[in-house]
């Protein structure tokens, strides 16, 4: 069997390291004949996991004491609406930053807590930049304001963070997690679904300031407040265990492959390579990000010739590059090029579309 260069958006590729080894304890895990999704989250052996998974995160993001590590589910959506129900407080306003699909679809959603304030609104705009600190309007007295400093859809990352002069910051890092360095001074809150970066759809992780934590009116359902998973080691129901065990196999992967500043040097040749590629190949593809502010994550494009995108797809399919169709949103093509997609995959992808564009041009 061999593997393909898969370059989904997500759920996404995952080192092929890290399967192996899931594959390898599958049956028998650790010597004790059971896997690790068939015993209670409560036993030594998988409280161990659950430590060992924040440990590594906390090492590797270098994640300060005062902020509190939290594994939950539900995803990104989930946290649309966590995120007001835990930090609007007494207050009524929040600043949103649109930037793309994500960072909208945040908005609409905390729009049935509170009075939703859109500090920016690039989509309007086109989408294919982020705004400049001057041009954000900010609300002094918004209970926090809200950025996703990668958009996973339209390829667009911001290349600074916010200055919002001490309303706390919070992040969609659903698809740039662990790519880069956080900044965790700059920030109050930061959230990620695991299935872009991390490791499997089921789990997603919360780095919240403990003086954030508690705030939450106790009409909301207790599963919905971050006190509850603070109280209770993210515990406080059964967690998605195996979802938490293949996170920390990546985890373990990526601190051998030299940690977060190693991995964003890789990130940062990979999309330079098929920006490269893009940009050199006289109009024949085309991004419309602007230069600075393009995803080292998500890297869309377009074909001048849409009419030969099918033929595209199918070719690059048989050469072992799949999952490359673009949003339905944006149209086109996309390539994901997440930690877990080696150099050799983006060398690859690049060729064929040189070859490509030699033939169709
Ligand atoms: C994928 C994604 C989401 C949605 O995550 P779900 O787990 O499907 O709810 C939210 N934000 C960003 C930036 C994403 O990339």
């Amino acid at each position: 069997m061999s593997r393909i260069y898969n370059f989904a958006s997500g759920p996404a590729v995952l080192p092929e390291a890290v399967l192996r080894q899931a594959q390898l304890e599958l049956l028998d895990w650790q010597g004790r004949g059971y896997s690790v999704m068939e015993t209670s989250h409560r036993s030594p052996e998988f409280v161990a996991v659950m430590q060992e998974t924040e440990g590594l995160l906390r090492t590797l993001l270098q994640v300060p004491a005062h902020y509190r590590i939290l594994f939950m589910q539900g995803g990104g959506h989930q946290q649309f609406a966590m995120v007001p129900i835990n930090l609007l407080g007494p207050k009524f306003n929040a600043d949103y930053i649109v930037t793309g699909h994500w960072s909208r679809a945040a908005a609409e959603e905390a729009r049935r807590f509170c009075n939703v304030s859109e500090a920016a609104d690039t989509v309007a705009a086109g989408c294919c930049h982020v705004p400049a600190q001057v041009e954000l309007r900010l609300d002094p007295q918004a209970a926090y304001a809200h950025y996703c400093p990668n958009e996973t859809i339209h390829g667009v990352e911001f290349d600074y963070v916010p200055e919002t002069g001490g309303v706390p910051l919070v992040a969609d890092m659903s698809s740039s997690f662990l790519s880069r360095p956080v900044d965790f001074a700059r920030h109050g809150l930061i959230y990620a679904c695991a299935q872009k970066n991390f490791g499997p759809a089921g789990l997603t992780a919360v780095i919240v300031r403990e003086d954030l934590i508690g705030h939450a009116s106790s009409r909301w359902p207790t599963m919905l407040d971050y006190r509850a998973y603070a109280d209770a080691q993210s515990m406080w129901n059964t967690p998605a265990t195996f979802s938490v065990y293949i996170a920390m196999l990546v985890l373990r992967w990526l601190r051998a492959e030299g940690g977060v500043a190693e991995i964003e040097r890789r990130n940062i040749e990979k999309s330079r390579l098929l920006y490269e590629a893009i940009d050199g190949s006289a109009g024949f593809y085309v991004n419309r990000v602007r230069p600075a502010h393009r995803s080292r994550m998500n890297v869309p494009f377009a074909l001048r010739d849409e009419r030969l995108e099918a033929t595209f797809l199918a070719e690059a399919a048989a050469c072992s590059l799949v999952q490359l169709k673009g949003h339905r949103a944006v149209g086109g093509m996309r390539a994901s090029i997440y930690n877990a997609m080696p150099l050799a995959g983006v060398q690859a992808l690049v060729g064929f579309m040189h070859d490509f564009a030699q033939r169709h041009g």
